[in-house]
């Protein structure tokens, strides 16, 4: 028998009708513990008239208005908690793009529940008790690091909290150590097979490394063919963010055919970002989630921005839990060229897709009247010995073929474009 990957197999494997059953009862428990503890909340439910009793499907959910990042920051930074303090153990919090940053808090229950979600995302990629885990996540308030910290270990796995940065030191010990699986951004993953090679080692033959656990960034299949190559891994993806819990909220079994959801913890929908209407599986429209079981923050239909579909069929790996695909993109990063919706994602594609490019690439925006201009810069791949000429050209029509639009392409020296050890930024502004 295949092996199964399966550290909750009941609840990975529950029945649909099943996992609606506890849904439901969760989010009675999450809809009155919000609307008892917190003033904000229970505005939020009188102003559409509803009381937690009204709750008797998860579909009543559909009446509640959004919660945003607006209201995040309106309540910064402890506005929204539904526990006193006193009963926080933990607090995170990640960069606002603009303005404050986002707060996360935990009660012990919930760094449990965080815990078990990493654990089972973490196992479910192939991590074990024999892994010696390298955790390359940076350090500090972002929920990153603590958050795959927790699953490896509860996993049993033998975790190395490197944080980030230091790459020379960081490759030398992922030697010396035998580490199996690294945790970090795809981007810095790749990032060190560059160092690695710089420092005379090869990343297909000289470290025991066989899995990357790699999440903060929307990242393209190209990419990731990249990254499987350079390290002769198996990369899986990881989605979370720090409103609902951290990483954990989602992840890849061994098919890599979306994201399965911890449903019993996190109530997916998918809504159309115009209207705000709820769209059925298989649309492609805005993630957004309600916490079932969170104790100091909880959240009821939080808007992430991230555009993707819901997968409602059963995965081929046996778990019943919701796939979603993985992320088309950030509403944010949406930019409008000559009336085309772009992603960088769909950039990265086209950039990836040609023979002679590297995984170095930098897409510069700049301001017109009609929404932004766009131009893209590439470094070749260092076995590039070509005409640079016609590997902009090359790139530029698998830019055209993907989105029906000129975007001029330069090739640069390797190492003009700045290295990322977190997340990676891929377009900036001139
Ligand atoms: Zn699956």
């Amino acid at each position: 028998m295949a092996e199964s990957r399966f550290f909750q197999p009941k609840i990975e494997k529950l029945s649909r009708k099943e996992l609606e059953k506890l849904q439901l009862k969760r989010l009675k428990w999450t809809v009155t513990h919000a609307y008892k503890n917190n003033k904000v909340y229970k505005q939020k439910m009188q102003d559409v008239k509803m009381a937690p009793s009204d709750f008797k499907a998860l579909k009543d959910l559909e009446r509640l208005p959004f919660l945003t990042k607006t209201d995040l920051r309106d309540w910064y930074p402890f506005g929204l908690a539904c526990v006193p303090l006193k009963d926080v153990v933990e607090l995170h919090a990640s960069s606002g793009t603009t303005g404050k940053p986002v707060v996360g808090l935990y009660t012990r229950h919930d760094l449990d529940v965080w815990t078990e979600c990493m654990a089972r995302n973490l196992y479910m990629n192939g991590l074990r008790k024999e892994d010696l885990f390298q955790n390359a996540y940076g350090y500090g308030l972002f929920t990153g690091a603590h958050g795959f910290e927790r699953g490896a270990q509860r996993v049993g796995a033998l975790m190395a909290p490197l944080s980030s940065g230091n790459t020379q030191r960081q490759i030398t010990l992922m030697k010396d150590f035998g580490t199996t699986v690294v945790g970090c951004t795809p981007s810095y993953a790749i990032y060190m097979a560059e160092v690695a090679k710089q420092m005379g080692l090869d990343p297909t033959k000289d470290f025991k490394l066989r899995i990357a656990t790699c999440g903060a960034e929307s990242w393209s299949e190209e990419m990731r063919k990249k990254l499987n190559t350079a390290w002769n891994i198996e990369a899986f993806d990881h989605y979370g963010l720090t409103e609902i819990i951290g990483p954990g909220v989602s992840s890849e079994c061994p098919q890599h055919d979306g994201l399965h959801i911890n449903m019993d913890h996190f109530y997916p929908e998918v809504i159309n970002p115009e209207t705000g209407e709820t769209l059925g599986p298989g649309e492609k429209g805005e993630l957004v989630f309600t916490s079932l079981t969170k104790e100091a923050f909880p959240v009821l239909r939080f808007r992430t921005k991230d555009l993707t579909i819901l997968i409602d069929e059963k995965c081929r790996c046996g778990r019943t839990l919701f796939r979603h695909a993985r992320l088309m993109g950030r509403s944010d990063d949406m930019m409008k060229v000559k009336g085309v919706i772009v992603f960088p994602k769909q950039i990265e594609e086209a950039v990836m897709t040609v023979n002679g490019t590297s995984e170095n690439y930098l897409i510069v925006k700049s301001k017109t009247p009609l929404g932004y201009a766009l131009k893209v810069r590439i470094e070749p791949s260092a076995d590039f010995h070509g005409d640079r000429t016609v590997l902009a050209k090359a790139v530029s029509s698998e830019i055209f073929a993907i989105l029906n639009l000129d975007v001029p392409v330069e090739v640069v020296d390797i190492g003009v474009i700045p290295r990322s050890e977190g997340k990676a930024k891929r377009v900036i502004e001139e």
